[in-house]
């Protein structure tokens, strides 16, 4: 009974892989339409500086436009995009059109872009980097790149290389999600970066959990002894803003502050929060 068991779980999980594969491949090729079709857009999420209140940028998120099932998340199709190698074609519209709508903002805000370790490992990066610049003419120093630790680990003198080119061009790197991936402490001093941006797995749980606040802790002395700035994502509460700024973190981005929205609201926002003030700002996050 036993064996007939496992043949029959064994069974079941032949018919969900297949039937896996089977979407991923319908992923993939609607995928490589959509790049054809413009069914990508990307939504912004602004960033604030915790000691004055100000917006000083957005992130810009990519969603994909499906003709049947609506707005798609990236973690349903950037992997696959990955595995494709797609991202590259993907991740370069990304780059333009992230560029292109900054320049079309009221106010000289920077903007961030993710890029996929396949991307900042690619030999075209740097080329493609200054192609996005130069088209949309967007000042170097308004674009920061977010790569996560896995685009550093394989090739070190390519990836130190690669981050001297843009620095040099006054292009910003943040360090995405960090505390998640392989955090070797050794290669954050050899590598010029400009920022951590804390995982929002630990800002989560830090009101509720005593280790979440030792890991923040240390990440940001950490920063502050590499002279990097800290970015907290994923903010939702009043209290994990006040902890924030009380731990010295520099920016926070999340929910709390504001969801990604589409690019034709980012100037009514700023409008919005300009009319309100700073102090009305602050009042509302519940900082003095
Ligand atoms: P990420 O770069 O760490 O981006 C932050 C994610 O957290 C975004 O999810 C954002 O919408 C979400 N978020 C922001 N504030 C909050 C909050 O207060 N609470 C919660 N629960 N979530 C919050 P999103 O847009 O689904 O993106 C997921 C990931 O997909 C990104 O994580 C990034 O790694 C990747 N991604 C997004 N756009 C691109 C892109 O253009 N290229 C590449 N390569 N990756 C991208
Ligand atoms: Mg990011
Ligand atoms: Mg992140
Ligand atoms: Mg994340």
């Amino acid at each position: 009974a036993a064996k007939a068991a496992g043949r029959n779980t064994y069974r079941f999980f032949e018919v969900a892989m297949a039937e896996t594969a089977r979407s991923r491949v319908r992923l993939q090729q609607e995928l490589g339409h959509a790049l054809a079709a413009e069914q990508f857009t990307l939504h912004f999420q602004p960033q604030m500086k915790l000691d004055t209140g100000e917006v000083i940028g957005f992130e810009a998120l990519v969603r994909w436009q499906h003709s049947e099932r609506g707005l798609i998340g990236p973690g349903e199709f950037i992997p696959v995009a990955e595995e494709t190698g797609q991202i590259v074609s993907l991740g370069n519209w990304v780059l333009r059109e992230a560029c292109r709508l900054a320049t079309l903002w009221p106010e000289a805000l920077r903007v961030a872009v993710n890029l996929s370790a396949v991307q900042f490992r690619s030999s075209s990066l740097i080329e493609l980097v200054d192609e996005a610049l130069a088209m949309s003419g967007l000042p170097p120093e308004r674009l920061e790149l977010e790569i996560t630790e896995s685009a550093l680990i394989e090739d070190h003198d390519g990836a130190q290389a690669t981050l001297m080119a843009l620095r040099s061009r006054g292009v910003r790197v943040a360090m995405d999600d960090f505390g998640t991936g392989y955090s070797s402490l050794a290669y954050l001093r050899r590598f010029p970066l400009d920022k951590l941006k804390i995982d929002g797995m630990f800002v989560r749980s830090l009101d509720s959990d005593e280790d979440a606040q030792a890991v923040v802790t240390a990440i940001i002395s950490l920063a502050r002894a590499l002279h990097l700035d800290t970015t907290a994502e994923g903010i939702e509460t009043a209290e994990q803003l006040v902890m924030l700024k009380a731990l010295g973190c520099d920016d926070v981005q999340g929910y709390l502050i504001a969801r990604p929205m589409p690019s034709a609201e980012v100037a009514p926002y700023l409008t919005r929060i300009r009319g309100e003030g700073a102090d009305a700002v602050h009042g509302t996050l519940g900082t003095p």
